[in-house]
């Protein structure tokens, strides 16, 4: 299972669906990307990311993508990540589990239409309800992040706003960073053909992702991370 975005110059979707295949090693029984242009759109689907039916080509430069190793809800189209909120302006890609999900879900159903058994579509709809009450991406899931248990690592995107939005909780998470580019992967291998350069997240950190800047906070701090130089081959 892994987690993959991009946010950019270039289009996103086959980055995208490239470094989802350089993270197959890890293991997966679904696949799917969402990129935001001018609307979210989703592609997902139980099985191989070779068999995932994208378009050859797109506008968007931002998205995230996901591999999938079914925790919660049998592999298939509907339980394959990204998954998003009703107006389907908010895609979420989710590795881990959450462990409250059941006691969030049960107070989200008269508001929110699920469409998923995951534990993760939770994260979508609480993720709707604290944007419409805070201004920004970050402290949105800021504020999700707060009431979840178990282990994750998530990132977000929306219709309107130009980047991506991440967090980690005993769940692996790096970003990588170039020229006007930002990766974001559970894994370095992921990225590892775009750039060395890379930023690995703390437990509790939320980061913020454009094309030209890496934000990090904790604790609702912003903190700095040490950029490292990857120089090892992947395989
Ligand atoms: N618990 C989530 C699910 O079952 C995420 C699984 C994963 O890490 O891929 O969909």
């Amino acid at each position: 299972c892994g987690i993959t975005g991009y946010v950019g110059g270039r289009d996103g979707l086959p980055i995208l669906a490239a470094s989802l295949k350089n993270l197959e090693y890890r293991g997966y029984d679904s696949a799917g990307i969402a990129i935001a242009n001018a609307g979210v759109e989703v592609y997902k689907q139980e099985g191989e990311i070779d068999d995932l039916d994208l378009p050859a080509a797109s506008d968007a430069t931002l998205g995230i993508g996901h591999t999938r190793w079914s925790t919660h809800g049998e592999p298939n189209d509907a339980n394959a990540h990204p998954h998003t909120d009703c107006s389907g302006d908010i895609a979420v890609v989710h590795n881990g589990i959450i462990d409250n999900y059941e006691t969030l879900k049960a107070d989200l159903m008269d508001r929110h239409e699920f469409t998923s058994e995951t534990d993760t579509e939770v994260v979508a709809h609480l993720l709707e309800d604290e944007l419409d009450a805070s201004t920004h991406l970050r402290a949105a899931l800021e504020a999700v992040v707060a009431q979840l248990e178990g282990s994750f690592a998530l990132a977000a995107i929306t219709a309107d706003e130009e980047g991506i939005v991440a967090a980690r909780q005993d769940s692996p998470l790096v970003v990588g960073r170039s020229d006007g580019e930002t990766f974001l992967a559970s894994d370095v291998p992921a990225f590892i053909e775009h750039t060395r350069d890379v930023v690995y997240l703390d437990d509790g950190d939320i980061a913020w992702l454009t094309d030209e800047t890496v934000s990090i906070w904790n604790d609702g701090e912003p903190v700095q991370r040490d950029t490292d130089h990857v120089d090892w081959e992947a395989d």
